[in-house]
């Protein structure tokens, strides 16, 4: 073997599949591909081997995960598999008896173990080949920040709690921590994540520990949603909540949107609003009066900014419930919507539910009707700030003949599933930068502004 060859790093191919959650555990698996000294690429085809990380959540993800294994068969022929479909093996081994292993969510120990045995690393570790921050697969300036594994709840759709299992909070000094050098290396917005943020905590007692801000006194903090989220709001980033129940103590956090600590913006996925529909999901704060509690939510922090995401065609939904949420949407007024159809999720308890199942069809005009609507108050809402200047992060620039056009996104807007801000500007634009723009216009989902 010459001494080149000696030095040549195997080449991995990654496939990122899933949702933002199994997002960071592609970035933690890179992050130690990369300080291993193994090289990424982005061709199946002459990888030493392909890695695929999963989603296991809906069958329809199921359906493209194993489309993914099956090209990195084809294309390939030596496959890891990982995330969440791997927690059930059975369906990938019946697929594709070849791949070389397939492990569950979260397991980064087992994929670098399949690794080390495919691909042998080439050189000992050089720990120094990978940025402070780790590896990241969002643009440098937003990060997901994970807070916690696994979920205490027990939807009767969902099958996450089978597969990640029960809620294993970080350490808050932990995930302070990551979050500075985030913040330190540029990121400019901070997207916190989890199956369920406003539990944070909860599993290990609020535990408090220590930890000491760059440049602050050391102090102890509580593994509790407002004291994570107040601190992570002195960084000086935007701080974005995902994931969030209406809970009566996320009342708190919301005053801290008021301060302007944390951005005022709320995701908090409802589901449906009928109080039987809820009942039989089994969601979390099914009683609570959602209404009441957004309505409190706005008199605290008026400029707050709601999306929540939605499922039509439960088991068991009639045509009195589906009517029933459209009037509550009327009510909620919420920013920013996605909806679902519903689709059975193989082992998840709502299969024996033994409710009535709802048509397709029905499904497909319950479906069409609801986006309706929201469309409608999705447009009023954004018709309200044409004429107002706000602030834009800016995520892509074009240099164009009379200056730059760019795509950001407000406040309000999450990247990936909300809406954007498109702008012109005289003058350059990075990404990464947050502008003041005056909105001049509105479509049913996006604004359109000129920077000033
Ligand atoms: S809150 Fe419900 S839907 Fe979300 S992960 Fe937990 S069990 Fe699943």
């Amino acid at each position: 073997m010459t001494p080149t060859a000696e030095k040549t790093a195997p080449k991995i191919s990654f496939v990122s599949l899933g949702c933002p959650k199994a997002l960071v555990d592609s970035e933690r698996i890179i992050t130690r591909l990369r300080a291993e000294g193994y090289e990424l690429t982005k061709r199946h085809e002459g990888a030493d081997l392909v890695i695929v990380n999963t989603c296991g959540f809906l069958d329809s993800a199921k359906a493209e995960s194993l489309e993914a294994i099956g090209t990195a068969m084809g294309e390939n022929g030596k496959v890891i598999v990982t995330g969440c479909m791997g927690a059930e093996p059975e369906q990938i081994r019946e697929a594709y008896p070849n791949v070389l292993s397939i492990t569950g969510p979260q397991d980064y120990q087992s994929v670098m173990r399949a690794v080390h045995e495919a691909a042998p690393p080439a050189h000992d570790p050089f720990l120094d080949l990978v940025p402070e921050q780790g590896i990241k697969l969002t643009p440098r300036h937003y990060a997901y920040l994970k807070i916690s594994e696994g979920c205490n709840n027990r939807c009767s759709f969902c099958i996450i709690p089978k597969l990640r299992g029960d809620l294993a909070s970080r350490p808050v000094a932990d995930v302070l921590r990551e979050a500075e050098r985030l913040v330190r290396s540029g990121v400019k917005e901070l997207l916190v994540i989890s199956q369920d943020t406003s539990a944070y905590g909860v599993d290990i007692k609020y535990a408090e520990s220590v930890w000491t801000p760059a440049g602050g006194e050391a102090r102890t903090v509580k593994a509790r949603f407002y004291d994570l989220a107040r601190e992570l709001g002195g960084l000086g980033a935007w701080v974005r909540m995902h994931y969030v129940y209406p809970y009566p103590h996320v009342d708190q956090v919301i005053e801290l949107m008021a301060e302007g600590a944390v951005l005022p913006y709320l995701d908090i996925p409802f589901q449906h609003a009928s109080p039987s529909v809820l009942k039989a999901m089994k969601r979390p704060a099914h009683a609570e009066k959602t209404l009441d509690r957004i309505r409190r939510w706005r008199e605290i922090c008026p400029e707050l900014g709601v999306r929540s995401t939605f499922i039509v065609g439960f088991p068991g939904e009639t045509e009195a419930d589906f009517e029933l949420l459209l009037d509550w949407l009327d009510e909620a007024k919420l920013e920013r919507v996605g909806c679902f159809k519903y689709e059975p999720v193989r082992g998840a308890p709502a299969n024996d539910l033994g409710l009535a199942l709802v048509p397709d069809e029905v499904k497909a005009e319950r479906y069409r009707r609801f986006m309706e609507r929201q469309q409608a108050i999705s447009a009023r809402i954004l018709k309200n700030r044409v004429g107002k200047r706000l602030q834009v992060i800016v995520d892509e620039v074009v240099s164009t003949a009379g200056g730059f056009s760019a795509r950001g996104r407000s406040k309000w807007d999450a990247p990936e599933i909300d809406g954007a801000v498109n702008l012109v500007s005289r003058r350059p634009l990075r990404v990464g930068d947050i502008v003041s723009a005056k909105i001049e216009r509105a479509d049913a989902y996006d604004l359109h502004g000129v920077v000033v």
